[in-house]
């Protein structure tokens, strides 16, 4: 968990999982896999494994923790929907998010069909939520737009769109049911371009249906040379936010105790399936 975050559009980042893998041109320069191979197989660090996906119950009562209330990348490391997560894990993570609700959560998945269907099933009660966010990675037509399909047709209360890296021009994409849009380029060594037309034709479409529009980068191989401003200003619109008071910490441990979760900890799966886990109660 970071509790401040460089990312622009959060305030903090929260990883009961860390790892993933790549499904589609989106993930070719993955910032997590390349941030967490640099420490693999450093004894004690938490990227010691690299990327390989584990999950870190451990890391599960943290927003019980934070002193104030933030805005909260969930999973910057990994994909929460993952096909190796379990369901009971993802419930885990559901639960904690609206115990905790004096946060806003920002959960981020291209695993979009295993996100619309949960939260169609046991995910629904958590779907109506205003302060979990639901949102899908877009990165072009062949494999971002399917994604937006399936965002909305979920029940999601609050759904947004992380249009980055941005690889061609989505066209006519449609927004409805978007309650927010992030567009981006690429950054980091092997960055692949944008093109202005592009990000001017999402800002359009985010005018015609009133969809704040969130501009954070144009990235290139050094991002800071080009920066976010887009004619001569910055777009930084987000949806509106419902902030809870945050409870004393007693409180807080109180809540955190109440909430019975089928989890041992359990941080260690190696190269296993993630499919058995020890359930306690
Ligand atoms: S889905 Fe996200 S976290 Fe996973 S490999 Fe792709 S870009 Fe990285």
């Amino acid at each position: 968990m970071s509790e401040k975050s460089k990312i622009e559009w959060t305030d903090a980042t929260w990883n009961p999982v860390r790892g993933c893998s790549k499904v589609s041109p989106g993930c070719k320069h993955c910032y997590a896999e390349t941030f967490a191979e640099r420490f693999r197989g450093v004894a004690g660090h938490p990227f010691e494994r690299g990327f390989d996906l584990r999950l870190v119950p451990s890391k599960l009562h943290d927003p019980f923790k934070w002193t104030s209330s933030k805005i909260v990348f969930v999973n910057s490391m990994s994909d929460l929907f993952h096909e190796r997560v379990p369901d009971e894990y993802i419930m885990s993570v559901a639960r904690i998010m609206a115990a905790a609700n004096w946060h806003t959560y920002q959960v981020l998945t291209k695993r979009s069909e295993r996100l619309a269907s949960m939260l169609s099933g046991i995910l629904r009660p958590f779907a109506a939520m205003h302060h979990i966010w639901w949102g899908v990675s877009v990165e072009d037509r062949k494999y971002g737009l399917p994604r937006v399909c399936h965002l909305r047709a979920s029940p999601a209360a609050v759904k947004f769109l992380s249009i980055e890296p941005l690889l061609e021009d989505l066209g006519k994409v449609d927004l409805r049911g978007m309650g927010w849009v992030i567009v981006g380029g690429e950054s980091g060594p092997g960055a692949r371009s944008i093109e202005p037309e592009w990000v001017e034709n999402l800002l359009m479409r985010c005018r015609e249906l009133g969809v704040p529009f969130f501009f954070k980068q144009w990235g290139g191989v050094q991002k800071r040379r080009f920066g976010r401003m887009l004619h001569n200003r910055t777009y930084d619109e987000m949806p509106s936010l419902l902030r809870a008071e945050i409870p004393d910490s007693a409180t807080r441990r109180r809540t955190a105790s109440l909430l019975e979760l089928p989890f041992a900890v359990m941080e260690d799966f190696g190269s296993r399936p993630l499919v058995k886990l020890a359930m306690v109660g």
